[in-house]
């Protein structure tokens, strides 16, 4: 086994902290993230890749539909050229088949170049348990079967190693003293133990990138030369691949080939692209030409592409983005953050293709920031996955407790809003003068006590709607907009300032605005917990209360506006009144921006020095990113801070389950934007609020945490 793989929670959050104190790994994947998003940046300025991304998708999509026309196709066009075609079923059958194929060709040692594809099917060995000789070439690979590991990385393996530890490996492996500190001499000894390798193997085991029905050939993507040597000295290559790789045509090859090099290591293309087009000449072979067997593995593939959702995971290419962005890949590393593969694709194909277990363990950990689905080279939609992985176990193994309670109690808004009133009455005794909870009792803190919490207001904004609603533009002429307020549980119940702030920016601009009673939790938290059900039960409530004419339905968290506007088609399908309600729903940036406008009749430019957390839901699921710095701009002194876009750490129910994560990602948030110099930082989501300014407050930075409403309204010219 690689690496301890997590069973239970309990093992998992002990790795997990392992993970957090590797000072090296922390160092190491902090400045690839940053270094990869440049990089990645300037070789996409090219391409359109967005466009090239649908196209990556459209032609999988098609390929999922189609993999038994593909296969029998490829199949008959490289048998045409020499190459004998395997399909298996599973790990077990591809194990077989490639062992089946040493024992009848008399090999005794065997070259590899990379192919996770291998490390799916526990390929490595299962061929030493029959006495053969099997070595990795792929320096990365070779390092880590050295360590007797599993990659951490789909593309860079060995990310996780410093030069120190692999010196050592090495010093271990030749018996000869190595430079700890010269890599070009590291990599001079890895050729030289290997040259003698290649020239002995008797088969070459590669994975491939492609495999093109029209032509019967296939296409492997790679960086390093033992590639080639893998593929072309050994009389024998075996070529690993799944049946995702199937492709029609060549072009749908080069199509996906403008993405994957450029996702995956900010290349144009690799050093080497081999196309292999049936079994060539090889001077070892008693025949003169080479034996080519390449196997398709299924192993959960065919399953999977019948099924409307998870089908999207043929789209795949392996280029390991999803990885370099995660922000829990970034801190615990690939062996924390997936199981073979790794990343979010990882969790998902750890579900389909591996261990129910882990993978019920590890999708905990996605904070659900969207990063992977924004960067994927096919737009696979992983959180969407992941989310439906969390609800399958729900329904299947029965939800635990906590999600059970909070599922009974959110189907009932009247029951739910009376528990939340309750929770202000009980937590007043640890509550501050100032909104804050900082001392509750450890068994209740525990580890969440990196931030201090906000205390539940003393009347909620429902509660002093009666009153607001005097001034809400209903009695005042006739209104520019007309609007539905859509609050939120937090605005409601914990942040009440942040609407109040809201609906002075309204009532200065003219804007009429209604607040249906009857609306409850918008039910992502249900749907983070895997409660489905209960979800759509609350949507409809919601949908139900907003029947009303409204030009928009403005929320001001940028979690509820992604879930009313996206989450709610994927939980009650081509529901029309869904569908019209999801239309008219707004973040309230874009709202006031795009829609409304602020003109300097309205608003003043004061010299704050503001800088700007973009909260994921809505620079990510939304595509919201102007709106909001340009209202700042307007009235404020923009500073942006580094990494902006990056997750703050909260992700709902994610900072209680994963403190230790969420506390790392909101010291590393809160650092940038203090080195920005600004003095407030504005945000568009009470979730990221709770987190950024209970977060402030326990580090005492002199930083003033507010919502964009905040800002807006302490610059209106009414106010001053
Ligand atoms: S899921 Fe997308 S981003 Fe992740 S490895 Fe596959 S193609 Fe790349």
């Amino acid at each position: 086994m690689p690496h301890e793989s997590p069973r239970s929670a309990r093992a998992y959050h002990r790795q997990i902290e392992e993970a957090l104190n590797d000072s090296f790994q922390r160092r190491t994947l902090d400045k690839f993230a940053v270094e990869y998003r440049a990089s990645r940046d300037k070789v996409f300025e090219e391409v359109d890749g967005r466009e090239l991304i649908r196209r990556i998708a459209d032609v999988k999509d098609a390929a999922a539909q189609h993999i038994e026309e593909l296969y029998a196709q490829f199949k008959t066009e490289a048998e045409k050229r020499g190459v004998v075609v395997h399909r298996a079923a599973d790990a077990a059958e591809a194990r077989e088949i490639i062992a089946k194929i040493a024992a009848e060709n008399g090999v005794k040692s065997i070259v590899k170049s990379k192919c996770m594809t291998s490390e799916e099917i526990g390929l490595n060995a299962h061929l030493r348990a029959q006495g053969l000789d099997v070595c990795e070439t792929d320096l990365g690979e070779w390092i880590i079967q050295l360590r007797n590991e599993g990659p951490s990385h789909m593309v860079l393996p060995a990310i996780h190693l410093s030069r120190q530890q692999v010196a050592e490996d090495f010093e271990r492996v030749t018996g000869e003293k190595q430079d700890r500190e010269d890599v070009q001499r590291l990599v001079k000894v890895a050729r030289r133990e290997l040259r003698p390798k290649f020239e002995a193997a008797d088969m070459g085991i590669s994975g491939a990138n492609f495999c093109i029905a029209e032509t019967g050939s296939i296409a492997i993507v790679t960086n390093e030369g033992n590639g080639r040597l893998v593929n072309t000295l050994p009389r024998v290559h075996v070529a690993l691949t799944g049946l995702d790789k199937l492709v029609p045509k060549i072009d749908d090859a080069l199509t996906a080939l403008q993405v994957l090099p450029r996702n995956a290591t900010s290349q144009r293309l690799t050093s080497y692209v081999t196309f292999i087009d049936g079994a060539g000449p090889c001077a070892k072979s008693p025949t003169g030409r080479k034996m080519l067997h390449i196997v398709l593995l299924d192993n959960g593939r065919t399953k999977a592409a019948k099924d409307p959702l998870f089908s999207q995971v043929f789209r795949c290419v392996r280029c390991g983005a999803c990885a370099n962005v995660c922000p829990v890949f970034r801190l615990v590393g690939g062996h924390r953050m997936g199981h073979v593969y790794i990343g979010a694709i990882g969790l998902v194909l750890t579900y389909l293709f591996h261990d129910r277990q882990i993978a019920k363990t590890l999708c905990q950990n996605c904070i659900g920031c969207g990063s992977c689905k924004d960067i994927c080279s096919g737009g696979i939609d992983l959180p969407a996955l992941i989310q439906e992985i969390r609800a399958r176990f729900g329904r299947e193994d029965g939800s635990p407790l906590p999600a059970k309670l909070a599922s009974l109690a959110m189907k009932n808004r009247k029951l739910f809003h009376t528990l939340l009133r309750f929770a202000n009455f009980s937590h007043r005794p640890f509550a501050g003068s100032d909104g804050f909870v900082r001392h509750l009792p450890m068994v209740l803190f525990g580890k969440q006590g990196f931030k201090s919490l906000p205390s539940l207001a003393k009347k909620p904004f429902r509660d002093m709607w009666p009153e607001l609603q005097k001034g809400a533009g209903q009695d005042a002429g006739k209104p520019k907009l007309k609007i539905a307020l859509f609050a939120g549980c937090a605005q409601d119940f914990a942040y009440p300032q942040q609407l109040v702030a809201a609906m002075k920016v309204f009532a200065a601009a003219g804007v009429e605005v209604s607040f249906p009673m009857e609306q409850t939790c918008c039910g992502l938290p249900l749907t983070m917990l895997g409660e489905s059900k209960t979800a759509a039960d609350v949507a409809r409530q919601n949908v139900a209360a907003f029947a009303g004419e409204y030009d928009a339905i403005v929320t001001l968290c940028a979690s509820c506006a992604s879930h009313l506007k996206h989450g709610y088609a994927r939980l009650l399908g081509d529901d029309a009144a869904a569908a019209a309600f999801s239309a008219k729903v707004m973040d309230f940036s874009s709202f006031v921006h795009d829609k409304l406008g602020l003109d300097s009749a309205v608003v003043a430019h004061g010299n704050e020095k503001v800088a700007y957390h973009a909260s994921c839901h809505l620079c990510r699921e939304l595509g919201v990113k102007e709106a909001p710095r340009a209202l700042i701009r307007q009235v404020a002194e923009y500073v942006p801070s580094a990494e902006e876009e990056s997750c703050c750490g909260f992700g709902g129910t994610f900072s209680a389950k994963f403190p230790e994560i969420s506390a790392e990602l909101m010291r590393k948030k809160l650092a940038h934007v203090t080195e920005s110099g600004a003095k407030r930082l504005v945000l568009d989501c009470p979730g990221c609020a709770m987190q950024l300014k209970g977060g402030a407050d326990k580090l005492g930075l002199d930083l003033k945490v507010t919502h964009i409403s905040e800002l807006l309204a302490d610059n209106l010219r009414d106010a001053k």
